[in-house]
């Protein structure tokens, strides 16, 4: 053991439990980390502490989870997770609190049940389109990564067979160099009672890699951007124009492409962070309550030429398998520091039993032993809420950054400013400035292009939101690149505690989104 190892790290190391669906790279990535994997003939059956597999749990093993254990789905998320169940939730959401507040998803129709609804829904736009097209595309709502998908104009076009969705065809998608793209967003639901989002600072962008061509509309590579299908197209290993070769960037790399367009990078991530808020908030008054679980989702965002985030839709188990180096660079850190998170949220639950004095429980929770990062960090790295990572030049996460900072510096993450990629004008109308040496923003934001709401709300206040007014202790705003967004104020803090008042958070994003678009233009009035 290390000298300078804190009291409690010659503990035994963590265990966790895997199926034949969990991902490789959680396995390593624990292993890497000091966990041990279970073994069912040498151990006790509830001597583990994570269950991480691809597919759902039963109510019977959540109700059996030990105060010492985790797994890694929520009951109740497939309600976001299916295409047709997401649609039903976010319209009983427009029909409750107004249909403008949902627009961010296409409108959709639920077949079959819809089809009378599409049919005059489809003949209402041709008449008002007059001779222009329409576009509509219909996804079986249970499979993924583009299984079984069709894109059509012409209704006698569409043929569906089991439970589908027909869905508006944004047409108008942001182009990178001529190439369609649609943005992986990783979430994790920490809990759902009390409602607990976190948003990933670094994701995917995931292009197709033909051309995009509304003439040809049989033409998955051209519009269907998911890597699965793109990997085995002719064109995936050509050099593409801005693209490059491949399919994928970096999140960040994409955020610094914009903004070398002079676009407001900031102001679109506040917009993606509303959207997941909304989403999350469908569901969360209808999942049933369920300890020590978490649900990592993936968010696939499409940005139109207007710089309008459209949600297509919400993945279970996001897909993370390593295919390319920007699989590399943000998964690997991503299951770092998911465990991170849940290493913080152990935290949070020992200090809940530590303060309502010793109920019998058997004192062994997930912060026993973990190295994290491939450092012997047993504790100090998931301690402070305000732990933070060094960014390098790029923008990425750096490899072992990880430092505790004071928690009255959550607010500080910094980011290097990013280096230009090489640019070419973009084929979307807007903007037509010409790509600007450096970031626009005034300085802080230069460095903090996505900087979370409760960050910004932080900074603003100057103070820390782990200590609420009312001494609950709420997780960190910040586990590694992980970043709290809901609640993001005392007053959702408070709307979500004793049951979900929705009214109430959405009053506050209202009000808060009001407040983002004026700083918004405000800004950009100063730089005219
Ligand atoms: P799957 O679960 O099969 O991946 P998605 O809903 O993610 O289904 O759709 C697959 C791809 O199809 C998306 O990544 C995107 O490129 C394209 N797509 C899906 N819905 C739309 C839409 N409404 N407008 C434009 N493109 C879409």
């Amino acid at each position: 053991m290390a000298e300078d190892e804190p009291p409690g790290a010659s503990l035994k190391p963590l265990v966790f439990r895997v199926d034949e669906t969990t991902p490789e790279v959680v396995q390593s990535v624990l292993l890497e980390r000091g966990w041990s994997k279970f073994d069912q003939q040498e151990r006790n059956m509830e001597d583990w502490n994570l269950y991480w597999r691809t597919s759902s749990f039963r109510m019977a093993e959540h109700a059996n989870v030990k105060p010492w254990q985790c797994l890694n789905h929520h009951p109740g998320t497939t309600r976001l997770t299916r295409k047709d169940l997401l649609a039903k939730h976010l319209r009983h959401m427009e029909r409750l609190y107004g249909a403008p507040l949902y627009e961010f998803l296409p409108p959709t129709f639920v077949m079959p049940s819809d089809y009378s609804k599409f049919v005059a829904e489809y003949f209402k736009e041709k008449q008002a389109l007059d001779a222009k097209l329409s576009y509509w595309i219909c996804k079986p709502a249970e499979l993924s990564r583009g299984r079984g998908i069709i894109i059509f104009s012409d209704i006698k076009n569409l043929i569906f067979a089991d439970t589908c969705i027909i869905q508006k065809y944004i047409c108008n998608p942001l182009l990178v160099g001529r190439y369609k793209c649609d943005l992986r967003v990783y979430v994790c639901v920490t809990g759902f009672k009390p409602l607990t989002i976190y948003i990933y600072q670094e994701g995917l962008v995931r292009f197709a890699t033909e051309k995009f061509d509304l003439g040809n509309l049989q033409n998955s590579y051209a519009h269907l951007t998911n890597s699965s299908i793109n990997r085995s197209g002719a064109s995936y290993e050509k050099i593409k124009e801005v693209v490059g070769s491949g399919c994928k960037w970096t999140l960040s790399r994409f955020f610094s492409y914009l903004r070398s367009w002079d676009v407001d990078d900031l102001l679109l991530w506040q917009k993606i962070n509303r959207v997941v808020i909304l989403t999350v908030l469908a569901i969360a008054p209808s999942v049933p309550f369920a300890a020590n679980c978490f649900e990592l989702l993936g968010f696939d965002i499409l940005i139109d030429d207007n710089l309008k985030p459209w949600l297509l839709e919400v993945n279970y188990s996001p897909g993370l398998s390593l295919d390319c180096s920007a699989d590399v660079s943000v998964k690997r850190r991503l299951i770092h520091d998911t465990i991170e998170l849940m290493h913080l949220h152990s935290l949070r639950n020992d200090r809940k039993e530590s303060c309502s004095a010793a109920n019998g429980s058997p004192g062994v929770s997930l912060a026993r032993k973990d190295r994290g990062q491939g450092r012997d960090l047993p504790h100090e790295s998931f301690s402070q809420p305000g732990s933070r990572r060094a960014f390098s030049k790029d923008g990425t996460p750096g490899e072992k950054g990880v430092t505790a900072c004071p928690e009255n510096q959550h607010t500080c993450q910094p980011r290097a400013v990013l280096s230009r990629q090489e640019v070419r004008p973009p084929t979307r109308e807007p903007p037509k400035a010409k790509p600007k040496a450096r970031a626009r923003h005034p300085a802080l934001k230069t460095l903090i292009p996505r900087v979370s709401l409760i960050q910004a709300r932080g900074r603003e206040k100057g103070l820390s939101l782990c200590v609420q007014p009312d001494s609950s202790w709420v997780p960190g705003p910040q586990a590694g690149n992980f970043v709290l967004i809901f609640p993001f104020n005392e007053a959702t803090f408070g709307a979500s505690r004793n049951g979900l008042n929705v009214r109430r958070i959405i009053q506050e994003l209202q009000k808060l989104t009001h407040k983002q678009c004026s700083q918004a233009a405000e800004e950009k009035t100063k730089r005219k």
